[in-house]
């Protein structure tokens, strides 16, 4: 049992470096997650409006071209007009003139139409890859930033990792289970503490003095009645 509470000690230096660690590498991997999602939408809508303005295209040209055509239909139907021989006729090609005229009057609405959506699209798709040129450069930043923060700590966690197994190893699980279950449950991660002037070095929680005793021999898991946490005497050694 004393072992137990000697392992539990180190642990809890270990766990209390590795919670320090993750706090350097900050809100980085969070900042990077969002920055994808962020960069992920920009792209998908960037692809929907280039398709859009594709289309936009297509229904310009194609206005264009039933202009072209109208047009010429209009033509000879006028050239017709000279040589009819009866009223009857004439006004039938009058008709025809007039529809061509609405018809064309028609495509030229489409075709403005077409040709001012695509001038707006032109810019938006413009703005567009500026910004997600800017969110491509941001995210370089920020996984070079996070990069360099691991490559920092990555030798020492793993060290730490390492001699945390071999703690865990040599634990009895009740023990290590009830360590984990307190010290997850504590916002410092901390689930051992040191008694400090009589009371809990944590919560000051006090300590009677037969508890003290009992800690002070180090042979049983003694738990802060104030907050829970595992009472160990201090390390003089
Ligand atoms: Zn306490």
């Amino acid at each position: 049992m004393p072992y137990n509470l000697k392992i539990l000690m180190e642990l809890q230096q270990i766990d209390t470096r590795l919670k320090q660690l993750e706090t350097l590498r900050g809100d980085l991997p969070l900042q990077l997650s969002r920055l994808k999602d962020n960069l992920n939408d920009k792209q998908s809508y960037l692809e929907e409006r280039k398709k859009t303005l594709e289309e936009t295209h297509k229904k310009k040209h194609q206005a264009e071209l039933d202009i072209k055509v109208w047009r010429q239909k209009e033509e000879r139907y006028h050239n017709q007009l000279f040589r009819v021989t009866s009223n009857r006729e004439y006004d039938a090609i009058q008709l025809e003139i007039e529809t061509a005229k609405e018809t064309i009057d028609g495509q030229e609405t489409v075709f403005l139409e077409a040709t001012e959506l695509e001038e707006s699209l032109d810019a938006e798709i413009k703005d567009l890859i500026n910004e997600i040129q800017k969110i491509k450069e941001e995210l370089e930043d920020v996984k070079k930033e996070f990069q360099e923060k691991l490559n920092v700590t990555k030798k020492e966690e793993s060290n730490l990792q390492k001699r945390r197994e071999e703690l865990i190893h040599d634990l009895d699980v009740p023990v290590y289970r009830m360590y984990e279950r307190i010290r997850k449950g504590k916002q410092d991660g901390i689930a051992v503490i040191q008694v400090a002037e009589n009371a809990c070095g944590r919560c000051r929680q006090a300590i009677p003095p037969q508890k003290i005793l009992e800690i002070r021999r180090m042979n049983r898991v003694m738990v802060c009645e104030g907050c829970g946490r595992i009472l160990v005497w201090q390390n003089d050694e």
